[in-house]
């Protein structure tokens, strides 16, 4: 009986899901106005109705870029292009009147944002409204509601349109993602059937490893807003900085049975930072969003999930530059139509939904127009009216490239920067007014800067949608000085350039690289890959006044493939693609060890292999695959967890294991691992690996239990409570044994570290088999629960083990990231090129 009434109830969504399979552009569009024939439908062009297909990018280029030429209305630019050549568009959309005025509306708009903004007439200003879609490459419904919000904005006629377009300039960017949108449509198009199955089993809903989330690399692209790594984020934040958007628009998909999600997201979770009237606001605008979709008949929920802390995903981060960011949720029909608990979601109607709020959007815009204008003018001139005096400082001795690269990051976020008058000294620790810089509170980005270098411990809430510290000096480890007087202040660094290295003499006896530097690594792999000899220093010496610190690599001028000016040249080739120092060097007789001794190691080249595939967290690979691919250009095979049995390992120096899934090996799989590992191989496995590591005997660890006990928490309250419990991403602090060589090139004995796991690995009784150990008392930043924060204490992030002639590497913390957590990527780097030393 039962089966029959599901078959029945069924049978009745069946059929009006049927009915839809007779799409037209009608479905979407409003229909009481008309629309300028002029203007190619986007079946014209893509040769389908959109919600037939999944749009891939190309196609989606083709139609804006069709759109831009024909109507007056609408600007393309290219802006850059993703890591696979896809170009990253932009369309701004107004009308013909300000498109020939674009550039001084811009001006005037940018000009809310600095001092002496109280002259402007706001009331005569457009508002800016920066609309992104499906920066989750498989929340595919985002885009391809994009096609039909293009038309509409370049295709619809009257007094409406008019008005809109004349007091609204919408920079509006159609695929956030277009890698892994491709990716994505890709795989739902060759699995659909020409009798659509929403059969929540078919294969078409259920996409293969890595699936179409993320970008080339596998990055979760909504995190990079802030740390601005990735090179569709790069055009994307200078947009933003271009324009400084009222309004910024970013639409998502979420699991198949929700409805649609429009924030505000939930209030106590909102960054102290951002003004409470940008919440306010906020819900405002949700206002016009509900009455869109009370209209349309479409449930919708806000203010219980997701929220607005971590200031590095889209809708947040504008919060942070004076605007209000908009998350939009779709329930997701993943594929053309599927099953759901709310009946057959279907795809066209997951993308109406999407257009219908981009047009509630666009009609807040214009209705809070002054409103919006006015509280962004006010958001800079209250943060100049609260900034302290004095600058922030951060720099390192030793490692220039990475104090350079946070730099780099500022300056994409247009935040103020200068150099120091002279040396600065304090605490130990020298600032060099040649390598380090000086940020100025007082200054227009005050609030952004503030909420890049604030270390923060105390929170309203206990749960997070994401990481809850971000501290940008600690995960780049550079020395910091939280206050200098603007006096010390040097020049203003207009044009940054990375750090200058001094020319490489030639040499006849022998090279030292220091290891200190982010881009050594890159260096010594160059060497070594030319087939050159090097030697690692196990001990610091110095030569007259120069120290060399543990790590140092040498690098002999006899007995080489090269002779002794080819091998000039080629150092001096090394030095500058990695711009890193190398120094000749004319004697063996160094104070300490010298050159000749038994302390310098023999090197050889890394051959890296990365498990990926079913089993393993693309995030954690695709930082590993990128690190090596695009930092230290050293090339990493990709072994798949599919054919991993089958594979030739005795290629491979290391074998990097992600975090993953104990059982993402098959048995026989592990067996011949631990084979390898005996006969001299270097595995390295991260997180979660420390189970399987554990379970496989790859070596003996003492995994704490969780201890956990819940006491007057009940049945609604228990979510909440197990959630406090997570570290979903907090800083601490860890103290290094600066001789072990897993620390090579440190310099500092504290290094802060990111952790998002509650995995705590007891300490060894052999206090030097704890080369890195939290601190007693070790948070930095971020939020992280009392009882967690004791099990943490002493604990240990780092073991190593041998087992035959091989090695085996455990790090529990992630060292790489979403690829700017450059402060411990050197420790990966360690692993491979002196696993051998440890
Ligand atoms: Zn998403």
């Amino acid at each position: 009986m039962r089966n029959l009434l599901s078959l029945l109830i069924f049978c009745i969504c069946f059929s009006s899901f049927a009915q839809q399979e007779k799409l037209s552009l009608a479905y979407y569009i409003p229909q009481d106005i008309n629309y300028n024939p002029e203007i190619p439908k986007p079946q014209e062009v893509l040769g389908y109705i959109p919600g037939e297909w999944h749009v891939t990018h190309d196609l989606l280029l083709n139609y804006m870029r069709e759109l831009a030429r024909v109507s007056p209305r609408i600007t393309i630019e290219n802006r850059g292009k993703t890591y696979e050549g896809r170009p990253l568009i932009l369309l701004t959309i107004t009308s013909e009147e300000n498109q020939k005025n674009l550039e001084e509306i811009r001006e005037n708009h940018l000009a809310l944002t600095y001092e002496n903004a109280s002259s402007l007439n706001t009331s005569e200003m457009p508002i800016v409204v920066n609309q992104g879609f499906s920066i989750h490459g498989n929340e595919p419904s985002g885009s391809n509601s994009a096609l039909l919000a293009a038309y509409y904005l370049a295709a619809a006629e009257g007094e409406e349109i008019e008005e809109l377009l004349k007091n609204t300039v919408i920079l509006l960017d159609p695929a956030f993602n277009p890698d892994g949108l491709q990716r994505f449509a890709y795989w739902a198009n060759t699995n659909k059937s020409e009798h659509i199955n929403p059969d929540p089993q078919d294969r078409e809903y259920n996409e293969v490893w890595p699936g179409g989330r993320t970008n080339h690399y596998w990055f979760d692209m909504n995190r990079d807003w802030l740390p601005v790594q990735l090179p569709e984020s790069q055009a994307r934040i200078e947009t933003f900085h271009k324009w400084y958007p009222n309004i910024l628009t970013d639409h998502h998909e979420m699991g198949s049975n929700s409805s649609f999600f429009f924030q505000p997201g939930i209030p106590s979770r909102t960054h102290p930072l951002t003004p409470n009237i940008n919440q306010e606001l906020t819900k405002e605008i949700g206002n016009y969003h509900a009455a869109a979709f009370d209209e349309l008949g479409s449930l919708y929920y806000t203010e219980e999930s997701y929220d607005d802390f971590y200031y590095g995903k889209g809708s947040t981060f504008p919060d942070i530059n004076g605007g209000i960011g908009i998350l939009f949720e779709q329930g997701s029909s993943r594929g053309h139509a599927q099953e759901t608990e709310n009946g057959i979601l279907t795809f066209p109607f997951t993308i109406r939904n999407q257009f219908i709020a981009a047009l509630s959007t666009l009609e807040a815009a214009k209705n809070m127009r002054e409103k919006l204008l006015n509280y962004q003018r006010n958001f800079y001139k209250n943060a100049r009216k609260t900034a302290e005096k004095g600058a922030y400082v951060f720099g390192s001795q030793k490692d220039a490239s990475s104090a350079y690269e946070l730099a780099k990051i500022l300056k994409k976020h247009k935040i103020e920067l200068y150099r120091l008058e002279e040396d600065v000294e304090s605490n130990g620790e020298t600032f060099n007014k040649n390598t380090a810089f000086a940020v100025p509170k007082d200054q227009r980005q005050h609030r952004l800067v503030r909420a890049m270098f604030e270390r923060r411990t105390e929170f309203q809430d206990s749960l997070f949608y994401d990481v809850s510290a971000w501290t940008l000096p600690l995960a780049f480890n550079l020395d910091f000085l939280k206050d200098i007087k603007t006096g010390a202040l040097g020049e203003e660094i207009k044009d940054l350039q990375p750090p200058t290295i001094k020319a490489t003499p030639r040499s006849d006896y022998a090279y030292l690289l220091p290891w200190e530097d982010y881009y050594a690594p890159k260096a010594l792999n160059m060497i070594l890959e030319k087939g050159l000899r090097a030697k690692v220093g196990m001990q610091p010496f110095s030569l007259k006044d120069r120290e060399y610190d543990y790590g140092t690599i040498l690098i002999p001028v006899q007995n080489q493939n090269l002779n002794a000016d080819e091998m000039h040249k080629f150092l001096q080739q090394v030095a500058q693609e990695s711009n890193v120092q190398i120094d000749a060097i004319n004697t063996g007789l160094t104070s300490g060890i010298n050159l000749g001794s038994n302390q310098f190691s023999a090197l050889k080249p890394a051959k890296v292999a990365l498990i990926v595939g079913e089993g393993i967290t693309p995030y954690d690979a695709g930082e590993v695959w990128h690190l090596f691919d695009q930092r230290y250009d050293m090339k990493i095979t990709k072994l798949d967890t599919r054919r991993f049995s089958r594979a030739d390992l005795s290629r491979y120096t290391d074998i990097v294991l992600p975090n993953s899934r104990s059982s993402a090996l098959q048995s026989n799989a592990v067996k011949k691992l631990k084979e390898w590992v005996r006969k001299g191989g270097t595995l390295i496995g991260y997180r979660n690996a420390a189970r399987f590591f554990e379970k496989q005997d790859f070596m003996e660890l003492e995994i704490k239990k969780d201890s956990l006990v819940a006491e007057d928490i009940n049945f609604e309250e228990q979510r909440d409570f197990r959630g406090a419990q997570g570290i979903g991403g907090t800083i601490f602090e860890t103290k290094l044994d600066l001789s072990h060589p897993v620390n090579f090139g440190y310099t500092n004995e504290k290094l802060p570290v990111f952790r998002n796991t509650t995995l705590f690995v007891a300490a060894d009784k052999q206090s030097y088999n704890n080369p890195i150990q939290y601190t007693k008392k070790p948070l930095l930043s971020g939020y992280v629960s009392k009882p967690r924060l004791e099990d943490i204490a002493e604990t240990v992030p780092f073991k190593h083990s041998n087992m035959g002639k091989g090695n085996v590497i455990l790090f529990i913390d992630n060292t790489n990231f979403r690829a700017f957590w450059f402060g411990t990527n050197k420790l990966l780097m360690n692993a491979i090129f002196f696993g051998d030393e440890m």
